[in-house]
């Protein structure tokens, strides 16, 4: 990558910022400082080994960001570990595809007091899961993230909420360490792009978004390969309880709702990551302008996935609940019964 290349980067960021719309509770965070740009780089290039993480049940952006600056950092001569902190760690089947992943190890391999961490995609520091011990260990944090709700749970924050996605500033992060784009790290940033931007359909696609896309396309990835790792490659199993969710949903004003138990998963063997899409049909009905699908988890727990169409912030309804995200795709975890979790859910509803 030549440095005008770079240049022409980091300026794409600038006017994505003033025209980007507010996704957030608050309005939009103020962009990254340089001087924030700078004590980054300047720990990262005093490290000899840097300890990557991201949120627990890593999505595309999550995991796509961490990896990319993974391979970024070793090809700059850093030893790098990289983790999530699931209790049952695994790479979800559909980022098996993402290279890099001879990078990760699982949460009992972490180091226990990294000098330096970065965090990815992760809004709150319970979202880290059994790497909070490791997090709250370590000397140096730094937050990479674009959550509107985050409050930076670090020791620095590269936070901006008008970015579409964490792979935004992880390309942003790479730049200004001198690394340069390759196929992998193209593929990896690719894959969060393409996953928070809901395929470029989102209104955070802004048309630095689609420069972003450019560049990383011209290493020669294949965007049809990605597309369906990412989307065509569900087993059957997930249509039947696909069929199972579609059965019980409800619309009641405005809201479209259901839920996905681990007993219809366990009926067809299909394990919880793979539950993710359905919000994604069920958000399709033109009648709501939010759904919700609560899919309980191997634990027991509720995980909700809440989604709206713009007039409604989820965001702060979901934050509101103890969880958290973007105005208009957020979650959180539930511990109690559907009609408990959807009662409190209506009820903080009604005062967004
Ligand atoms: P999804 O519904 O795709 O799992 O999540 C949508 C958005 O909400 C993502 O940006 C994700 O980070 C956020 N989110 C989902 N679940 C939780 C949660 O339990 N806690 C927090 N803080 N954010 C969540
Ligand atoms: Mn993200």
């Amino acid at each position: 990558m030549t440095p005008d290349v770079r240049d022409e980067a980091r300026r794409a960021d600038r006017p994505a910022r003033a025209e980007s719309r507010d996704e957030g509770g608050g309005g939009p965070r103020s962009a990254i400082a340089e001087a924030d740009w700078d004590r980054a780089l300047r720990l990262i290039s005093a490290a000899d080994e840097v300890a990557l993480s991201c949120h627990v049940t890593p999505d595309g952006d999550a995991l796509g960001s961490m990896l990319a600056v993974g391979f970024a950092l070793r090809s700059l001569g850093k030893r790098v570990v990289a983790s999530f902190g699931d209790r049952h760690f695994a790479v979800p089947r559909l980022l098996r595809f993402l290279p890099g992943q001879e990078l990760l190890v699982p949460p009992e391999e972490f180091p226990a007091e990294p000098a330096l961490m970065i965090t990815f995609d992760s809004s709150t520091f319970e979202r880290l899961g059994l790497l909070r011990a490791n997090t709250a260990g370590a000397r140096e944090v730094i937050v990479v993230d674009h959550h509107p709700s985050n409050e930076g749970f670090g020791t620095l924050s590269l936070i901006d909420s008008t970015a579409a996605a964490t792979a935004v500033l992880a390309e942003q992060l790479i730049y200004r360490l001198g690394g340069r784009l390759d196929r992998d790290i193209a593929t990896c940033l690719y894959a969060g792009l393409v996953t928070d931007t809901g395929s470029f359909r989102h209104s955070s696609t802004t048309p630095a978004v689609h420069q972003m896309a450019a560049r990383l396309v011209a290493t020669g990835l294949r965007t049809d390969e990605i597309a369906r790792e990412l989307w065509d490659r569900s087993p059957f199993s997930y249509l039947k309880v696909l069929a199972e969710a579609l059965e019980r949903v409800m619309l009641e004003d405005g809201l479209v709702w259901t839920y996905v138990t681990r007993v219809d998963r366990a009926a067809y063997g299909l394990p919880y990551a793979e539950v993710e899409g359905i919000i994604d049909i069920v958000r399709r009905t033109d009648e709501a302008e939010v759904a919700v699908v609560l899919k309980e988890d191997d634990q027991g727990a509720w995980q909700v996935s809440t989604r709206s169409k713009g007039a409604v912030d989820v965001g702060a309804v979901c934050v509101a609940l103890g969880g958290g995200g973007h105005h208009n795709a957020a979650g959180y975890t539930s511990h109690d019964s559907v009609e408990e979790t959807m009662a409190a859910f209506r009820r903080e509803l009604g005062k967004a």
